[in-house]
Protein backbone atom coordinates (compact mmCIF):
# COMPACT_ATOMS: atom_id res chain seq x y z
CA UNK A 1 0.00 0.00 0.00
CA UNK A 2 1.51 3.26 -0.79
CA UNK A 3 1.96 5.66 1.90
CA UNK A 4 0.89 8.57 -0.55
CA UNK A 5 -2.53 10.11 1.28
CA UNK A 6 -5.14 11.37 -0.46
CA UNK A 7 -7.30 13.94 1.84
CA UNK A 8 -10.40 11.52 1.39
CA UNK A 9 -7.90 8.46 2.50
CA UNK A 10 -8.37 7.00 5.87
CA UNK A 11 -4.88 7.05 7.99
CA UNK A 12 -3.71 4.12 10.39
CA UNK A 13 -5.28 6.26 12.92
CA UNK A 14 -8.52 6.69 11.29
CA UNK A 15 -8.59 2.76 10.78
CA UNK A 16 -7.89 2.09 14.15
CA UNK A 17 -10.37 4.84 15.85
CA UNK A 18 -12.79 2.45 12.96
CA UNK A 19 -11.99 -0.59 14.62
CA UNK A 20 -12.42 0.28 18.43
CA UNK A 21 -16.02 2.18 17.21
CA UNK A 22 -16.89 -1.07 15.91
CA UNK A 23 -15.94 -3.38 18.48
CA UNK A 24 -17.49 -1.05 21.29
CA UNK A 25 -21.22 -1.31 19.10
CA UNK A 26 -22.02 -5.44 20.82
CA UNK A 27 -23.67 -6.62 17.84
CA UNK A 28 -24.02 -10.22 19.38
CA UNK A 29 -26.20 -12.16 17.69
CA UNK A 30 -28.88 -15.02 19.54
CA UNK A 31 -30.05 -18.21 17.86
CA UNK A 32 -33.85 -17.95 16.83
CA UNK A 33 -33.78 -13.97 16.76
CA UNK A 34 -33.20 -11.84 13.69
CA UNK A 35 -30.39 -9.72 13.72
CA UNK A 36 -32.21 -6.09 13.70
CA UNK A 37 -31.73 -5.05 17.30
CA UNK A 38 -30.45 -1.76 18.22
CA UNK A 39 -26.70 -2.23 17.94
CA UNK A 40 -27.42 -3.69 14.46
CA UNK A 41 -28.62 -0.95 13.30
CA UNK A 42 -26.04 1.48 15.12
CA UNK A 43 -23.64 -0.53 13.62
CA UNK A 44 -24.79 0.45 10.20
CA UNK A 45 -24.49 3.70 10.56
CA UNK A 46 -21.50 3.79 12.00
CA UNK A 47 -20.28 1.77 9.24
CA UNK A 48 -21.63 4.68 7.03
CA UNK A 49 -19.97 7.05 9.07
CA UNK A 50 -16.53 5.15 8.83
CA UNK A 51 -16.66 4.38 5.16
CA UNK A 52 -18.21 7.33 3.25
CA UNK A 53 -16.60 6.43 0.02
CA UNK A 54 -18.03 2.87 -0.05
CA UNK A 55 -21.03 4.26 0.81
CA UNK A 56 -21.35 6.63 -2.02
CA UNK A 57 -19.60 4.82 -4.26
CA UNK A 58 -20.73 1.12 -4.29
CA UNK A 59 -24.03 -0.18 -4.77
CA UNK A 60 -25.59 -1.71 -0.86
CA UNK A 61 -28.18 -4.22 -0.23
CA UNK A 62 -29.29 -5.11 3.13
CA UNK A 63 -30.31 -8.39 3.26
CA UNK A 64 -31.72 -10.17 6.59
CA UNK A 65 -32.05 -6.38 7.66
CA UNK A 66 -28.73 -5.61 8.75
CA UNK A 67 -26.18 -7.80 6.44
CA UNK A 68 -24.52 -5.72 4.09
CA UNK A 69 -23.53 -6.83 0.80
CA UNK A 70 -22.14 -4.19 -1.69
CA UNK A 71 -21.05 -4.30 -5.51
CA UNK A 72 -18.17 -2.66 -6.39
CA UNK A 73 -18.11 -2.58 -10.02
CA UNK A 74 -15.33 -3.71 -11.79
CA UNK A 75 -13.28 -3.05 -15.09
CA UNK A 76 -14.82 -6.83 -16.07
CA UNK A 77 -17.44 -8.68 -14.37
CA UNK A 78 -16.14 -11.62 -15.91
CA UNK A 79 -14.48 -13.30 -12.56
CA UNK A 80 -15.89 -11.91 -9.87
CA UNK A 81 -14.58 -12.05 -6.21
CA UNK A 82 -16.61 -12.47 -3.25
CA UNK A 83 -14.81 -11.34 -0.25
CA UNK A 84 -16.73 -11.78 3.16
CA UNK A 85 -16.34 -11.04 7.15
CA UNK A 86 -19.42 -10.34 9.53
CA UNK A 87 -20.88 -8.22 11.53
CA UNK A 88 -22.29 -10.28 14.60
CA UNK A 89 -20.07 -11.85 17.59
CA UNK A 90 -20.60 -13.97 20.20
CA UNK A 91 -21.69 -13.35 23.71
CA UNK A 92 -19.88 -12.76 26.91
CA UNK A 93 -19.78 -15.24 29.67
CA UNK A 94 -20.60 -12.77 32.83
CA UNK A 95 -18.31 -15.02 34.52
CA UNK A 96 -15.46 -14.76 32.47
CA UNK A 97 -12.13 -13.10 33.78
CA UNK A 98 -11.34 -10.64 30.70
CA UNK A 99 -8.55 -8.00 31.32
CA UNK A 100 -10.33 -5.32 30.13
CA UNK A 101 -14.53 -5.23 29.12
CA UNK A 102 -15.47 -7.20 26.18
CA UNK A 103 -16.48 -4.04 24.77
CA UNK A 104 -14.41 -1.42 25.52
CA UNK A 105 -12.47 -1.79 22.93
CA UNK A 106 -9.59 -0.62 25.07
CA UNK A 107 -5.81 -0.22 23.54
CA UNK A 108 -3.11 -1.05 25.74
CA UNK A 109 0.68 -1.92 24.73
CA UNK A 110 -0.12 -1.62 21.25
CA UNK A 111 -3.16 -3.88 21.21
CA UNK A 112 -6.93 -3.56 21.17
CA UNK A 113 -9.16 -5.44 23.35
CA UNK A 114 -12.87 -6.73 22.85
CA UNK A 115 -15.42 -8.75 21.24
CA UNK A 116 -15.07 -9.04 17.76
CA UNK A 117 -11.45 -7.84 17.32
CA UNK A 118 -10.41 -11.12 15.71
CA UNK A 119 -14.06 -13.04 15.32
CA UNK A 120 -14.38 -10.82 12.97
CA UNK A 121 -14.84 -7.21 12.93
CA UNK A 122 -11.02 -7.11 12.62
CA UNK A 123 -11.27 -8.61 8.63
CA UNK A 124 -14.33 -6.51 8.10
CA UNK A 125 -12.32 -3.29 9.12
CA UNK A 126 -9.42 -4.09 7.46
CA UNK A 127 -11.49 -5.06 4.42
CA UNK A 128 -13.28 -1.99 4.33
CA UNK A 129 -10.31 0.44 4.76
CA UNK A 130 -8.62 -1.13 1.96
CA UNK A 131 -11.44 -0.58 -0.55
CA UNK A 132 -12.03 2.61 1.47
CA UNK A 133 -7.97 3.96 0.79
CA UNK A 134 -8.04 1.81 -3.04
CA UNK A 135 -11.30 4.22 -3.70
CA UNK A 136 -9.31 6.79 -2.76
CA UNK A 137 -7.01 7.03 -4.97
CA UNK A 138 -9.45 6.38 -7.77
CA UNK A 139 -8.59 2.38 -8.65
CA UNK A 140 -11.21 0.49 -10.37
CA UNK A 141 -10.62 -3.12 -9.64
CA UNK A 142 -10.07 -5.59 -12.59
CA UNK A 143 -12.88 -7.83 -11.50
CA UNK A 144 -16.54 -6.81 -10.13
CA UNK A 145 -16.00 -7.15 -6.68
CA UNK A 146 -18.56 -8.16 -3.97
CA UNK A 147 -18.44 -7.92 0.03
CA UNK A 148 -20.48 -9.47 1.73
CA UNK A 149 -20.66 -9.18 5.27
CA UNK A 150 -23.40 -11.24 7.29
CA UNK A 151 -25.39 -10.40 10.77
CA UNK A 152 -25.71 -13.92 11.86
CA UNK A 153 -22.56 -16.11 11.11
CA UNK A 154 -22.57 -17.08 14.67
CA UNK A 155 -25.97 -18.72 14.98
CA UNK A 156 -27.35 -19.85 11.42
CA UNK A 157 -25.50 -17.90 8.87
CA UNK A 158 -28.78 -16.92 7.45
CA UNK A 159 -27.31 -14.16 5.87
CA UNK A 160 -24.72 -16.10 3.89
CA UNK A 161 -27.56 -17.94 2.75
CA UNK A 162 -29.58 -15.26 1.29
CA UNK A 163 -26.18 -13.47 -0.08
CA UNK A 164 -26.11 -16.85 -2.30
CA UNK A 165 -29.81 -16.36 -3.68
CA UNK A 166 -29.09 -12.95 -4.49
CA UNK A 167 -25.63 -13.61 -6.32
CA UNK A 168 -26.93 -17.22 -7.71
CA UNK A 169 -30.59 -14.96 -9.34
CA UNK A 170 -28.13 -11.78 -10.38
CA UNK A 171 -26.27 -14.97 -12.37
CA UNK A 172 -23.39 -14.08 -10.50
CA UNK A 173 -20.72 -16.73 -10.48
CA UNK A 174 -17.84 -16.01 -8.20
CA UNK A 175 -14.20 -16.96 -9.42
CA UNK A 176 -13.57 -17.38 -5.50
CA UNK A 177 -14.44 -16.47 -2.56
CA UNK A 178 -12.33 -15.11 0.60
CA UNK A 179 -13.78 -15.76 4.47
CA UNK A 180 -12.57 -15.75 7.80
CA UNK A 181 -10.96 -18.91 8.83
CA UNK A 182 -7.06 -19.26 8.87
CA UNK A 183 -4.74 -17.09 10.20
CA UNK A 184 -0.74 -16.06 10.15
CA UNK A 185 -0.38 -18.58 12.72
CA UNK A 186 2.53 -18.35 15.16
CA UNK A 187 4.07 -21.92 16.78
CA UNK A 188 1.48 -23.72 14.58
CA UNK A 189 4.02 -26.65 14.27
CA UNK A 190 6.29 -28.26 16.52
CA UNK A 191 9.92 -26.87 15.28
CA UNK A 192 8.65 -24.60 13.10
CA UNK A 193 10.17 -21.58 13.66
CA UNK A 194 8.35 -19.47 10.77
CA UNK A 195 4.86 -18.15 10.97
CA UNK A 196 2.02 -20.48 9.27
CA UNK A 197 -0.83 -18.75 7.10
CA UNK A 198 -2.96 -20.96 7.10
CA UNK A 199 -5.79 -20.82 4.03
CA UNK A 200 -8.74 -23.04 4.57
CA UNK A 201 -9.55 -25.12 1.55
CA UNK A 202 -12.54 -27.12 3.10
CA UNK A 203 -14.44 -26.93 6.62
CA UNK A 204 -15.39 -30.17 8.61
CA UNK A 205 -18.93 -30.53 9.12
CA UNK A 206 -20.64 -29.92 11.79
CA UNK A 207 -23.84 -31.76 12.70
CA UNK A 208 -25.76 -32.42 16.58
CA UNK A 209 -27.60 -36.06 17.12
CA UNK A 210 -29.24 -36.55 20.32
CA UNK A 211 -28.85 -40.12 22.23
CA UNK A 212 -32.43 -40.87 23.74
CA UNK A 213 -33.62 -43.47 26.18
CA UNK A 214 -36.62 -44.20 27.47
CA UNK A 215 -36.96 -45.40 30.77
CA UNK A 216 -39.96 -46.30 33.17
CA UNK A 217 -39.69 -43.19 35.34
CA UNK A 218 -41.12 -44.15 38.93
CA UNK A 219 -39.12 -43.58 42.53
CA UNK A 220 -35.78 -43.82 43.24
CA UNK A 221 -36.49 -46.17 46.05
CA UNK A 222 -37.27 -49.24 44.21
CA UNK A 223 -34.65 -48.92 41.50
CA UNK A 224 -33.62 -51.49 39.23
CA UNK A 225 -30.63 -52.44 37.17
CA UNK A 226 -30.03 -50.65 33.50
CA UNK A 227 -32.30 -48.14 33.59
CA UNK A 228 -32.32 -45.54 31.41
CA UNK A 229 -29.24 -43.12 32.74
CA UNK A 230 -27.01 -46.09 33.10
CA UNK A 231 -27.59 -47.37 29.68
CA UNK A 232 -27.51 -43.82 28.20
CA UNK A 233 -24.17 -44.11 30.25
CA UNK A 234 -22.50 -46.96 28.87
CA UNK A 235 -23.08 -45.56 25.42
CA UNK A 236 -21.49 -42.66 25.86
CA UNK A 237 -18.53 -44.63 27.92
CA UNK A 238 -18.71 -46.95 24.31
CA UNK A 239 -18.75 -43.94 22.52
CA UNK A 240 -15.79 -42.02 24.44
CA UNK A 241 -13.62 -45.41 23.78
CA UNK A 242 -14.01 -45.69 20.22
CA UNK A 243 -12.54 -43.10 18.62
CA UNK A 244 -13.05 -42.66 14.97
CA UNK A 245 -10.63 -43.83 12.81
CA UNK A 246 -7.64 -41.61 11.31
CA UNK A 247 -5.86 -40.43 8.09
CA UNK A 248 -4.17 -37.16 6.20
CA UNK A 249 -6.72 -35.64 4.00
CA UNK A 250 -4.87 -34.43 0.99
CA UNK A 251 -4.73 -30.47 2.17
CA UNK A 252 -3.37 -31.69 5.31
CA UNK A 253 -0.09 -33.54 3.08
CA UNK A 254 0.48 -30.59 1.19
CA UNK A 255 0.50 -28.69 4.45
CA UNK A 256 3.04 -31.17 6.20
CA UNK A 257 4.85 -30.97 2.60
CA UNK A 258 4.85 -27.10 2.69
CA UNK A 259 6.65 -26.79 5.74
CA UNK A 260 9.27 -29.69 5.79
CA UNK A 261 11.88 -27.92 4.58
CA UNK A 262 11.07 -24.90 7.95
CA UNK A 263 11.22 -28.12 10.33
CA UNK A 264 13.84 -29.57 12.33
CA UNK A 265 16.36 -31.62 10.21
CA UNK A 266 14.71 -34.60 11.82
CA UNK A 267 11.64 -34.32 11.14
CA UNK A 268 12.43 -33.34 7.38
CA UNK A 269 12.65 -36.50 6.24
CA UNK A 270 9.22 -37.88 7.40
CA UNK A 271 7.38 -34.57 6.88
CA UNK A 272 8.81 -34.45 2.94
CA UNK A 273 7.41 -38.00 2.59
CA UNK A 274 4.22 -38.37 3.81
CA UNK A 275 2.87 -40.87 1.64
CA UNK A 276 4.99 -42.81 2.61
CA UNK A 277 4.93 -42.29 6.69
CA UNK A 278 1.58 -41.37 6.33
CA UNK A 279 0.13 -43.64 8.83
CA UNK A 280 3.03 -42.77 11.11
CA UNK A 281 2.57 -38.93 10.56
CA UNK A 282 -1.11 -39.61 11.61
CA UNK A 283 -0.65 -41.25 14.87
CA UNK A 284 2.48 -38.96 16.53
CA UNK A 285 -0.68 -36.18 14.96
CA UNK A 286 -3.08 -37.93 17.58
CA UNK A 287 -0.48 -37.94 20.42
CA UNK A 288 0.43 -34.73 20.41
CA UNK A 289 -2.64 -32.84 21.42
CA UNK A 290 -6.39 -32.61 20.95
CA UNK A 291 -5.82 -29.93 18.34
CA UNK A 292 -3.58 -32.17 16.01
CA UNK A 293 -5.53 -35.26 16.74
CA UNK A 294 -9.25 -33.01 15.51
CA UNK A 295 -6.79 -32.65 12.02
CA UNK A 296 -7.03 -36.57 11.88
CA UNK A 297 -10.53 -37.49 12.03
CA UNK A 298 -14.13 -37.23 12.61
CA UNK A 299 -14.99 -36.73 16.48
CA UNK A 300 -18.09 -36.48 18.63
CA UNK A 301 -18.30 -35.33 21.76
CA UNK A 302 -21.37 -35.36 24.43
CA UNK A 303 -21.62 -31.58 25.52
CA UNK A 304 -25.31 -31.72 26.96
CA UNK A 305 -26.88 -34.41 29.00
CA UNK A 306 -29.97 -34.83 31.18
CA UNK A 307 -32.01 -37.25 33.32
CA UNK A 308 -34.23 -36.73 35.73
CA UNK A 309 -35.46 -33.69 37.19
CA UNK A 310 -35.51 -34.60 40.66
CA UNK A 311 -33.34 -36.37 43.30
CA UNK A 312 -35.98 -38.97 44.33
CA UNK A 313 -37.23 -39.60 40.38
CA UNK A 314 -36.21 -42.49 37.91
CA UNK A 315 -35.44 -40.71 34.94
CA UNK A 316 -38.65 -41.67 32.38
CA UNK A 317 -36.35 -40.19 29.30
CA UNK A 318 -32.54 -39.89 29.51
CA UNK A 319 -30.94 -37.51 26.68
CA UNK A 320 -27.34 -36.59 25.60
CA UNK A 321 -26.51 -34.41 23.26
CA UNK A 322 -23.65 -35.20 20.60
CA UNK A 323 -21.90 -32.82 18.65
CA UNK A 324 -20.10 -34.41 15.53
CA UNK A 325 -17.11 -32.84 13.12
CA UNK A 326 -17.47 -34.61 10.31
CA UNK A 327 -13.98 -34.97 8.32
CA UNK A 328 -13.52 -34.01 4.90
CA UNK A 329 -14.21 -37.75 3.21
CA UNK A 330 -16.88 -38.91 5.88
CA UNK A 331 -20.66 -38.39 5.54
CA UNK A 332 -23.36 -37.67 8.73
CA UNK A 333 -25.02 -40.79 7.35
CA UNK A 334 -21.72 -43.33 7.77
CA UNK A 335 -20.98 -41.03 10.67
CA UNK A 336 -24.15 -42.30 12.34
CA UNK A 337 -24.04 -45.30 11.20
CA UNK A 338 -20.55 -45.71 12.75
CA UNK A 339 -22.04 -44.77 15.97
CA UNK A 340 -24.80 -46.67 15.44
CA UNK A 341 -22.83 -49.93 15.98
CA UNK A 342 -20.18 -48.45 18.36
CA UNK A 343 -23.10 -47.85 21.00
CA UNK A 344 -24.59 -51.48 20.30
CA UNK A 345 -28.01 -51.08 21.90
CA UNK A 346 -31.11 -50.98 20.27
CA UNK A 347 -32.89 -49.07 22.97
CA UNK A 348 -30.53 -46.12 22.74
CA UNK A 349 -32.47 -44.20 19.84
CA UNK A 350 -30.45 -41.99 17.55
CA UNK A 351 -31.82 -38.83 16.43
CA UNK A 352 -30.09 -36.43 13.65
CA UNK A 353 -30.50 -32.26 14.32
CA UNK A 354 -28.89 -29.44 12.67
CA UNK A 355 -26.66 -31.41 10.16
CA UNK A 356 -24.04 -30.16 7.55
CA UNK A 357 -22.19 -32.61 6.10
CA UNK A 358 -18.15 -31.41 5.20
CA UNK A 359 -17.63 -29.14 2.83
CA UNK A 360 -15.87 -29.56 -0.62
CA UNK A 361 -12.18 -29.49 -0.97
CA UNK A 362 -11.46 -26.19 -3.03
CA UNK A 363 -7.94 -26.66 -4.79
CA UNK A 364 -4.63 -25.31 -4.15
CA UNK A 365 -2.63 -25.85 -7.94
CA UNK A 366 -5.01 -22.68 -8.76
CA UNK A 367 -4.71 -19.24 -9.81
CA UNK A 368 -7.26 -17.96 -7.17
CA UNK A 369 -5.21 -19.74 -4.05
CA UNK A 370 -1.89 -18.20 -5.49
CA UNK A 371 -2.94 -14.58 -5.90
CA UNK A 372 -4.41 -15.39 -2.23
CA UNK A 373 -0.32 -16.36 -1.81
CA UNK A 374 1.10 -13.90 -3.75
CA UNK A 375 -0.90 -11.29 -1.60
CA UNK A 376 0.49 -12.54 1.96
CA UNK A 377 3.94 -12.76 0.77
CA UNK A 378 2.98 -9.07 0.13
CA UNK A 379 1.92 -8.49 3.34
CA UNK A 380 3.60 -10.86 5.42
CA UNK A 381 6.92 -12.17 3.85
CA UNK A 382 8.32 -13.99 6.86
CA UNK A 383 5.07 -16.33 6.52
CA UNK A 384 4.75 -19.61 4.58
CA UNK A 385 1.41 -19.91 3.04
CA UNK A 386 -0.35 -23.60 2.98
CA UNK A 387 -3.94 -24.95 2.78
CA UNK A 388 -5.63 -26.52 5.48
CA UNK A 389 -9.06 -28.18 6.84
CA UNK A 390 -10.64 -25.91 9.36
CA UNK A 391 -11.84 -27.40 12.26
CA UNK A 392 -14.77 -25.18 12.46
CA UNK A 393 -17.68 -23.44 10.28
CA UNK A 394 -17.94 -20.59 8.92
CA UNK A 395 -20.28 -18.95 6.56
CA UNK A 396 -18.13 -19.65 3.15
CA UNK A 397 -19.85 -23.12 3.39
CA UNK A 398 -22.87 -21.37 2.02
CA UNK A 399 -21.24 -20.44 -1.34
CA UNK A 400 -19.72 -23.72 -2.05
CA UNK A 401 -22.65 -24.22 -3.63
CA UNK A 402 -22.31 -21.46 -6.46
CA UNK A 403 -18.41 -21.23 -6.38
CA UNK A 404 -15.68 -24.52 -6.13
CA UNK A 405 -12.87 -21.70 -5.45
CA UNK A 406 -13.58 -21.25 -1.41
CA UNK A 407 -11.12 -19.95 0.64
CA UNK A 408 -11.15 -19.26 4.46
CA UNK A 409 -8.31 -16.58 6.06
CA UNK A 410 -8.25 -13.64 7.73
CA UNK A 411 -5.01 -11.84 7.39
CA UNK A 412 -3.63 -11.10 11.29
CA UNK A 413 -0.78 -12.66 13.02
CA UNK A 414 -2.36 -14.31 15.93
CA UNK A 415 -0.21 -16.49 19.20
CA UNK A 416 -1.97 -19.04 19.96
CA UNK A 417 -2.95 -17.84 22.88
CA UNK A 418 -4.90 -15.15 20.90
CA UNK A 419 -6.71 -18.26 18.65
CA UNK A 420 -7.53 -19.55 22.16
CA UNK A 421 -9.62 -16.24 22.95
CA UNK A 422 -11.98 -16.33 20.36
CA UNK A 423 -15.61 -17.25 21.63
CA UNK A 424 -13.64 -16.96 24.66
CA UNK A 425 -12.09 -14.22 26.62
CA UNK A 426 -9.55 -11.49 26.74
CA UNK A 427 -9.99 -11.27 22.66
CA UNK A 428 -7.31 -8.87 20.87
CA UNK A 429 -5.73 -7.72 18.14
CA UNK A 430 -2.05 -6.09 17.92
CA UNK A 431 -2.28 -2.91 16.12
CA UNK A 432 0.65 -3.66 14.06
CA UNK A 433 -1.28 -6.61 13.14
CA UNK A 434 -4.54 -5.37 12.26
CA UNK A 435 -2.52 -2.73 10.24
CA UNK A 436 -0.62 -5.07 8.02
CA UNK A 437 -4.07 -6.99 7.66
CA UNK A 438 -5.15 -4.00 5.51
CA UNK A 439 -1.77 -4.49 3.32
CA UNK A 440 -3.35 -7.54 2.70
CA UNK A 441 -6.91 -6.79 1.66
CA UNK A 442 -5.32 -4.24 -0.56
CA UNK A 443 -2.36 -6.34 -2.39
CA UNK A 444 -5.20 -9.17 -2.78
CA UNK A 445 -7.65 -6.33 -4.87
CA UNK A 446 -4.70 -4.99 -6.67
CA UNK A 447 -3.47 -8.09 -7.83
CA UNK A 448 -6.74 -9.14 -9.28
CA UNK A 449 -6.18 -9.16 -13.25
ZN1 LIG B 1 -16.29 -15.60 12.84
Amino acid sequence: MSNDVTPDSPTDDDAVAALVALVRIPTVSVAGEPSTGAPFTEFLIEHARRFPLMHARLALTLLEGTAMLFHWRGASSERPVVLMAHLDVVGVESADPWRHPAFSAEITNGEIWGRGTLDDKGSLTALCIAVERLLARGITPAQDIWLSFGNSEEVSGAAASAAVEHLRTAGVRPWFVLDEGGAVAARAFPGVAKPLAVIGVAEKGTTTIELTVAGRGGHSSTPARGDAVARLARAIVRLDNHTFPGSLPAPTIEMLTRLAPHAAPAMRPVLSRTGRFGAAITKALQVAGPESAAMTRTTAVVTTLSGSPGHNVLASVARAGVNLRIMVGDTVAGTVERIRRVIGDDRVQITVGDANEPSPVSPWDDDAFRLIEAAITDSHPDAIPTPYVMMGGTDARFFTTICPRVYRFAPFRMSKEQRASVHAYDERIGVRDFLDGIGFYAHLIERVA
